[in-house]
């Protein structure tokens, strides 16, 4: 049985429409199920919004251990890569028959392992890398988040600012400056 499973991968993946599909399934099959977010984001206060605009309303908590403040049978937890604290709080849950769904960044915009995912990846049950479409070349292998105003490794609010890119565009973007002219979103 799975009981951590985390969606990850690039901005504009799709990752936060999984566990939102998820949160609904969850409560369909008459679980208790609760939404989290990092109380950093600010896109959209008390909200998890997917970009196809649905709403669930989310327990804003700073730190992973605030989870065990909080009763449920099924966790779900947006933008996790922005949460503080250590994952072994979710690993003792999960281990008494909690469930977790987990969306997050992989990656930082200087492709690095962006805070605790490289953590929960570890011991997560189930792992889905999901790719966007590269907002230059439009392939479906968006693998990388670019910040066009410049080094941001600690804070993404939103897709506001950033592109989706596949490896060969980064590298176009980062080492020979060709990238065709972009209109982020
Ligand atoms: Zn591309």
């Amino acid at each position: 049985m799975s009981n951590i499973i985390v969606y990850s991968g690039p901005m504009k993946c799709g990752k936060t429409q999984e566990i939102l599909n998820e949160y609904k399934r969850q409560l369909i099959s008459g679980k208790k199920v609760k939404m989290f977010k990092p109380k950093i984001d600010n896109r959209t206060i008390g909200l998890v919004q997917a970009n196809s605009g649905i709403d669930i309303p989310a327990v804003e908590i700073n730190r992973i251990q605030e989870l065990e403040n909080y009763n449920a049978d099924v966790y779900c937890i947006d933008e996790f890569q922005l949460l503080k604290g250590s994952v072994e709080t979710i690993q003792k849950m999960a281990d008494q028959g909690k469930k977790f769904f987990i969306a997050g960044l992989n990656l930082t915009s200087e492709k690095k392992p962006f805070g605790k995912m490289s953590d929960i990846l570890c011991i997560a049950d189930e792992i889905h890398i999901l790719k966007s479409i590269c907002d230059n070349c439009k392939s479906e292998e968006g693998v990388y988040s670019y910040y066009k105003g410049g080094k941001d490794t600690d804070i993404v609010i939103g897709s506001k600012g950033y592109l989706s890119l596949c490896r060969d565009c980064y590298e176009e973007l980062t080492h020979n400056d060709k990238l065709k002219k972009i209109n982020c979103i």
